[in-house]
């Protein structure tokens, strides 16, 4: 048997589930709110073409505007300005879209600490009990946040000191940047940093060195909690936008049971 024939047999007779780590994506999916002067983007809409009326009496559809960065999405090198010179997202190897994936989970930490970092040690630990992260694959974090994705105001966790939510130290975003042999960094809030990042040094760190390193990011994830700390096999299928920094994505996991 071929490998993909057994993948074929094992998806049709439930030996491979499939997962969908992607959010619902309409108007009321949560956005990134920067603080002035900084631009910002707009949500996903649908304006209707037709809808078996006049306008076209057999036919039901929609414009949509949204911007790059706009619910489940992926982050391109070039989203930064470190990665300036980098691949934007119709660049990106369709090989580097489909990995491995595995799954650190501080999702206890994260509810009693929403500015908990994860820190290299936790990675450290995490390879001391599960072996080494996946060479060209994917280092989720679990942060507990998607189960805030249908509430704005609970997803950005926002009082007058900013956003509160779960990131990455500096020093580990420099590590899966520099020394992991991963392509890239998921996780379920708005951003691939901490909602405190702006402060770091350098600010939002998990950007500046994981996109100038030419890695990816995953953003506003779903049901991490549904996948193995390893083995899941992870398909990210952003929008080829030409010269896009990111795209809205379809992510989807398939997982042996
Ligand atoms: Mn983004």
């Amino acid at each position: 048997m071929s490998v993909l024939s057994d993948l074929t047999a094992g998806l049709a007779d439930g030996r491979v589930e499939v997962i969908d780590l992607t959010a619902p994506l309409s108007d009321r999916t949560p956005i990134l709110q920067l603080p002035p002067p900084f631009a910002n983007t707009q949500s996903f809409s649908l304006q209707e073409i037709s809808n078996y009326d006049d306008r076209g009496p057999a036919w039901y559809w929609n414009n949509i505007s949204a911007g790059e960065h706009v619910g489940t999405h992926f982050d391109a090198p070039v989203h930064w300005v470190t990665g300036r010179d980098g691949l934007d997202v119709s660049q990106v190897p369709p090989r580097q879209l489909i990995g491995p994936a595995v799954v650190i989970d501080k999702s206890a930490e994260c509810a009693s600490n929403p500015d908990f970092l994860l820190q290299v040690r936790d990675v450290e630990d995490w390879q001391r009990a599960n072996g080494p992260l996946p060479h060209g694959g994917w280092l989720l974090f679990r942060s507990g946040w998607d189960s805030r994705a249908h509430d704005q105001s609970r997803f950005l966790n926002a009082n007058e000191t900013g956003s509160h939510t779960p990131g990455v130290s500096v020093e580990l975003a420099q590590w899966l940047a520099n020394e992991a042999p991963v392509i890239g960094f998921g996780v379920e809030t708005v951003g691939t940093d901490a909602g405190a990042a702006h402060g770091f040094e350098p600010a939002f760190p998990c950007h500046s060195f994981l996109l100038g390193a030419g890695k990816y990011g995953l953003t506003q994830l779903a049901n991490l909690g549904k996948l193995p700390t390893t083995g899941a096999l992870l398909i990210a299928a952003p929008l080829p936008i030409v010269r896009g920094s990111g795209s809205p994505a379809r992510v989807l996991a398939l997982v042996s049971r």
